[in-house]
This record gives structure tokens, C-alpha cells and sequence, in this order.
């Protein structure tokens, strides 16, 4: 028998038509945020073949226009709800409305998007084997009593709030993930996503970056809302994603946190943008929504240890591309 093999040779099939992909990866809510700067990066790595399944509730296909037509890319319009069956060795699961503006609009959906929706992906992901990450939410601390937020920290979230459609939501959706493990053997992955920004948001989704920045080009007074001493912590879409694949690629279920630790009250957010865009705006303080948390703000040791990810991009540099990006698409020119 022969002992040492010559190197592999590129098989001709390998850039042919006929060369099956390594990875068919799953992407539910792949047309959204975060969702499509993902699908940017898995789209990288030519081993990938990528199916977006999305209802396009708060997505568009604009966010995708870059892939619709390339033969490793795939999109459905599917809603999470229904069953979904395709063969996948991977699925990030995302799909879930994320301001508080638009999960809030129909509650009962968002809440059915999150059982159900997980539900169904749950059972795909066991039918054909896949492994499944869950994008979950630092809003699983809730009001947190916690300060940083380890993820051994339970939380503390009120069940019956404006806001439980997305955060018991999301409870519930990480119990599913961990009942599928435990008792049918899934390889499960949940990424409790904190805060995050960057280019794609939408522009009136109501989040306080997206909000801010808008606000700034349109010349309108920044708002506020009270007390503005309350803080959070916002990650760049780009480290976002990196700590995703990570997280995916890894040995570790999680939950982990991924989030930028740098922390900011919104009263600082407001006076930094109106700084980089437009120091003649004025910032205003408006009425606050019902069970806004004080503060928030990642523990990412666990991150950095079993990933060895940690954020690269600080709030003063990620806001500039955002910035770029809005001005494209409201048409407002650097003065
Ligand atoms: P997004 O609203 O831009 O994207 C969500 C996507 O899911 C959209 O394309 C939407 O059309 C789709 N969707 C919603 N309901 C669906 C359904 N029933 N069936 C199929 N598709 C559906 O939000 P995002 O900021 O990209 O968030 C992505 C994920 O990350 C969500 O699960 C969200 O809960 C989580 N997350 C985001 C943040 C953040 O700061 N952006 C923070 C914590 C957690
Ligand atoms: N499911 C799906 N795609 C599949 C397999 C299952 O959408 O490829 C859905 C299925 O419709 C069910 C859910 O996932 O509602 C849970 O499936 P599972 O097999 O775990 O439970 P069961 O069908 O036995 O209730
Ligand atoms: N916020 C604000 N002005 C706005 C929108 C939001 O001051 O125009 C505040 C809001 O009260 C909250 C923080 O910004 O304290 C983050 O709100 P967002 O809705 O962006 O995200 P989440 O509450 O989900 O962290």
C-alpha cells in the first residue's frame, strides 16, 4: 500500500457546475440587518451555498440585491411560522422583528415568530441533522439588577409588559433550544446579541442610533428620552457577525454574549453624534416608553475565552460609516 500520498489535486469539478458546496447554510430573517451582513460574509467563503428564508416584514430584498441571481444563493419568502422544509447543515436562525416599534406592532405575531417560529426551525434542524444558532437578546436580563450582565444572570423581566412579546418571547425561545438539546441531541448554539448598528438599519425603525443619525442629517432636534442617563452598549454589524460565525463554528452551546462593553448614556450617544454631523442640532428631551431598562451593558469574558472574539470597532469609528451609508440612501451630502 502506499504510505505517503502526493498533495490532493484540485478536482476539475470543483469549478464547474457541478461541484456540490461543502456547507448549505440556512439563514431565517437573512434579509434584515444584521440577517444580510451575515449572508454578505457567508457568501465569501465559495465552500458556502446560502438560502435566506425571510417574510420581509421589517427586510427587504434590496438588502440582498448584491446575491439575488448567484447560483450559491437562494431566497425564499417564507414566513418562520409555517413549516419550512429544505435539507441544511446549518441554520442561523434569526428571523424576529427587533425594534421595539415594529415587534411591538402586532405583539401576538412577534410572539408566535419567536415559539413557533423557533419551533419549526428546531424541527427542521433535527430532521436533517443541522446545527442551529439562535440570535437571542441581552433584553433576556431585562430591567437587569445585574450590572455588567454575566449570562448566568436570570434576569429580571416583567412577564405581562409592552415588551414580553419580544423578551419572554426570546426566554421561551432559548428553553426550546435547550429542551431539543437535552432530550433529542441537538447541536445547539444561542448568541445573546446586544445592542447593535451600523449600515442597512432601517431608517425609521425607531432605535435610538438609527434614530440619532437621521435625526442629525435632517437637521431635527435629537430626541432624548428620559431620563437620558440611562445607558446601553452598541456593536458594530461587522463584529456582530464575526462573533456569529464564531459562535457557529465552535464547541460551545452557550449562551454567550456578544456585544461591544463600551457603555454610553444616551444623553453621551445624542452629544457625540451632534458632534460628528452636525453640532447646530439641538438635543431635547421626550417621554420614555414603558419598562426601558436603566442600563445594559455585555459581560463578554466568556466571548473571549471559549471564541477568542472580542468587538474592534469603537462607537466614534462604526458611527462615520453609518453616517456614509444614511446619507446615500436619505440623499443628504457631506456639507
Ligand atoms: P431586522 O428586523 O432587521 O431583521 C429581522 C428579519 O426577520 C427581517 O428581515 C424580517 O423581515 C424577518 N422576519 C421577521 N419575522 C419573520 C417571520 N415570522 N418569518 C420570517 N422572517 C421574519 O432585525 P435585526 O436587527 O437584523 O435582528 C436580527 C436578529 O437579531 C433578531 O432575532 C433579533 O431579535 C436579534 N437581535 C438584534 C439586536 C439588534 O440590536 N439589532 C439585538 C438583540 C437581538
Ligand atoms: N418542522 C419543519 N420542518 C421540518 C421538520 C419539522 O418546519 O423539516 C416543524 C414541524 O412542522 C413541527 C415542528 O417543526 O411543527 C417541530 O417538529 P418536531 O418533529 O420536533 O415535532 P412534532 O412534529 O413531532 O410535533
Ligand atoms: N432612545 C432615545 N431616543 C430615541 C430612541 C431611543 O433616547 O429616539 C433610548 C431608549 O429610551 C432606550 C435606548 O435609547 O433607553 C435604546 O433604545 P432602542 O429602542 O434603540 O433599543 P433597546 O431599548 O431595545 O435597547
Amino acid at each position: 500500500g502506499e504510505t505517503t500520498k502526493p498533495p490532493p489535486t484540485p478536482s476539475p469539478l470543483r469549478n464547474s457546475k457541478f461541484f456540490q458546496a461543502n456547507l448549505r447554510i440556512l439563514v431565517t430573517g437573512g434579509a434584515g440587518f444584521i440577517g444580510s451582513h451575515l449572508v454578505d460574509k457567508l457568501m465569501e467563503n465559495e465552500k458556502n451555498e446560502v438560502i435566506v428564508a425571510d417574510n420581509f416584514f421589517t427586510g427587504s430584498k434590496d438588502n440582498l440585491r448584491k446575491w439575488i441571481g448567484h447560483p450559491r444563493f437562494e431566497l425564499i419568502r417564507h414566513d418562520v411560522t409555517e413549516p419550512l422544509l429544505v435539507e441544511v447543515d446549518q441554520i442561523y436562525h434569526l428571523a424576529c422583528p427587533a425594534s421595539p416599534i415594529f415587534y411591538k406592532y402586532n405583539p401576538v405575531k412577534t410572539i408566535k415568530t419567536n415559539v413557533i417560529g423557533t419551533l419549526n426551525m428546531l424541527g427542521l434542524a433535527k430532521r436533517v441533522g443541522a446545527r442551529i444558532l439562535l440570535t437571542s437578546t441581552s433584553e433576556v436580563y431585562g430591567d437587569p439588577l445585574e450590572h455588567p450582565q454575566k449570562e448566568e444572570y436570570w434576569g429580571n423581566v416583567n412577564p405581562i409588559g409592552v415588551r414580553s412579546c419580544y423578551d419572554e418571547g426570546k426566554r421561551v425561545a432559548e428553553t426550546l433550544m435547550f429542551d431539543y438539546h437535552r432530550q433529542h441531541g441537538l447541536e445547539i448554539r444561542i448568541a445573546r446579541i446586544f445592542n447593535t448598528y451600523g449600515p442597512r438599519m432601517n431608517i425609521d425603525d425607531g432605535r435610538v442610533v438609527s434614530n440619532f443619525i437621521a435625526q442629525a442629517l435632517r437637521g431635527e432636534s435629537l430626541t432624548v428620552q428620559a431620563p437620558g442617563t440611562q445607558t446601553r452598549s452598541f456593536c458594530y454589524v461587522s463584529d456582530m457577525v464575526d462573533g456569529l460565525i464564531r459562535l457557529m463554528g465552535g464547541d460551545n452551546t452557550g449562551p454567550i454574549n456578544i456585544g461591544n462593553p463600551g457603555e454610553f448614556t444616551m444623553m453621551e450617544l445624542a452629544e457625540t453624534v451632534k458632534e460628528l454631523i452636525d453640532p447646530s442640532v439641538e438635543v431635547k428631551i421626550v417621554e420614555n416608553t414603558p419598562d426601558d431598562p436603566r442600563q445594559r451593558k455585555p459581560d463578554i469574558t466568556k466571548a473571549k475565552q471559549l471564541l477568542g472574539w472580542e468587538p474592534k470597532v469603537i462607537l466614534r469609528e462604526g458611527l462615520p460609516l453609518m453616517e456614509e451609508d444614511f446619507r446615500l440612501r436619505l440623499g443628504v451630502q457631506k456639507k
